[in-house]
């Protein structure tokens, strides 16, 4: 079937949040109404909403949830993008050209062709099929909705016993949002420490600060369950060693990638599960197929293998790149070096490139330097501890990755390392970067240059 009517394409969007309506705003800067027709389905209330502020909108730090959406329906209307809310995309036909949907108020299905698809679908939350995990009191933090039912579920709550599962970014911004709203909090973790996209060893100076937080850490302990009381509710999360009274239980264990229509449609998954695209966010094989976000795998540029990195950051870009070329421009997207940040309470933490078992996976021998350093001169007021930790290459002694645990100003310094290792740099190159310096910033020789100047001695032990 084609779309086209009278020279007009339409390009159908799945998903309007950040892949989808990136791509869809992007593709209308680029062409008019008159050139190309805009339809995006979107099954929830919101667009363009940041499920990233969601922490800091149940820690009260953000005060409304509105204020996490960043153009509303109305908004992209006015600028002649067909959104249609409450309406899920059910079945997609590649070779017909079209998709199925569902509006959810009506019942309705209805075909709709077109000349363009772009899947941004995003990702779908792990929730393990175990006793209770569905019962009243157990919270997931991917959309808006579930943002409202936690803060609904704060008020009801019965105690001020909160239990978290899972101890990734997630897990650690939604334990300081608990712990903000006066929650006794527990985390537990199926991991040797919180933050496996760190290395252990920098993962255990996370716990370490945690518990200075009065927060509960649980390692090494896998959930088994959810016990519940008489009225169904949740009563305490269960491990194999343990249970942990909870009167809220919040998940944060991980997403997958959504992409059910797409292996229906028989369109290429890659290992992970998510969709495998060209540079220019083409699904493979099919021309007038995008995808982009959650949905998708990306390169690891540093690793040379494909991965599924659930970011805004990625969502965003790709689907820029996507509007783009839908738009008749061009444009790439490269792949990732595997930047992360985020933070618990005062603590800050990043990462960028291989983590030491990242380096082993894929056969690059390596050599670490861990630096203890300030974020600050260490004589001016409120300078904190800052840990860098740096893996280079033996015998290259290129960058291949930056773990930083520090207090704030710590995390973004990992961006310097982001660009090194986009670069391809040495860490003799490293030792040579002209950074800013003034003591309310950073020590004389900031923490970052310290790590690599470390990281160069490993190198030349190692090849000396
Ligand atoms: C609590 C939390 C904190 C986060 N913090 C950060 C952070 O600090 N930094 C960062 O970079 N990233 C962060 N992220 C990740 C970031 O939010 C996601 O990577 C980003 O939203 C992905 O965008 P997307 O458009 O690919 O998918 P999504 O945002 O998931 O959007 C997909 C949309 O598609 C819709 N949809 C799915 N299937 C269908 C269908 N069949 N029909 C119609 N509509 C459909 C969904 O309803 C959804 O609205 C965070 C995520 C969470 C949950």
């Amino acid at each position: 079937m084609n779309a086209s009517r009278q020279g007009r394409r339409r390009l159908v969007v799945i998903g309007g949040d950040a892949a989808g309506m990136s791509a869809a705003s992007q593709a209308r800067r680029l062409r008019s109404a008159e050139e190309l027709e805009i339809i995006a389905f979107e099954r929830g209330r919101f667009t363009s909403y940041s499920a990233c502020g969601i922490p800091y909108w149940v820690s009260g730090t953000v005060p409304e949830g509105k204020a996490l959406v960043a153009r509303s329906p109305e908004e992209h209307r006015a600028r002649e993008i067909d959104v249609r809310l409450r309406t899920e995309v059910v079945e997609l036909d590649p070779a017909g050209g079209r998709v199925r949907s569902r509006d959810h108020a009506s019942g309705t299905e209805t075909w709709t062709g077109y000349d363009d698809l772009v899947i941004a679908t995003g990702a779908r939350p792990e929730r393990p099929p175990l006793p209770g995990m569905d019962a009243p009191g157990v919270y997931g933090v991917q959309t808006l909705d579930d943002g409202q039912a936690l803060l609904d579920g704060l008020h009801h709550a019965p105690g001020r016993r909160a239990v978290v599962v899972g101890a990734g970014y997630i897990g650690l911004e939604m334990a300081e949002a608990l712990l903000k709203r006066g929650y006794e909090v527990t985390v537990v973790n199926r991991s040797d420490a919180p933050m496996s996209t760190l290395d252990p060893d920098m993962g255990r100076l996370v716990h370490k600060a945690m518990t200075g937080m009065g927060i509960r850490v649980r390692n090494d302990e896998e959930v088994t369950g959810i016990r519940t009381g008489d009225d169904g509710r949740a009563r305490a999360v269960v491990t194999e060693d343990a249970e942990y009274p909870a009167d809220i239980v919040v998940l944060g264990i991980g997403v997958r990638p959504e992409t059910s229509l797409a292996r229906e449609a028989g369109l290429p998954l890659g290992e992970h599960g998510g969709l495998r695209t060209d540079l220019a966010m083409r699904v493979r094989g099919h021309d007038n197929v995008w995808a982009g976000g959650d949905c998708v795998e990306v390169l690891d540029l540093v690793g040379g293998r494909e991965r599924h990195i659930a970011l805004g950051t990625h969502a965003n870009k790709q689907g820029q790149v996507i509007g783009t070329n839908v738009g008749g421009g061009y444009a790439t997207f490269p792949g990732v070096v595997g930047t992360a940040v985020s933070k618990i309470c005062d603590l800050e933490i990043a990462r960028t490139g291989l983590r030491e078992k990242d380096a082993r996976a894929v056969g690059r021998q390596y050599v670490t330097a861990t630096i203890e350093s300030t974020n600050r001169a260490g004589y001016y007021p409120e300078a904190g501890r800052m840990t860098v930790k740096m893996l280079a290459e033996r015998r290259t002694g290129r960058l291949l990755g930056t773990q930083i645990v520090g207090r704030e100003g710590s995390a973004k310094r990992v961006d310097i390392a982001a660009v090194a290792l986009t670069a391809g740099l040495t860490v003799e190159q490293m030792t040579a970067l002209d950074l800013g310096y003034a003591p309310p910033f950073s020590p004389v020789w900031d923490p970052i240059l310290v790590a690599a100047r470390k990281a160069v001695r490993a190198v030349q032990e190692r090849t000396g």
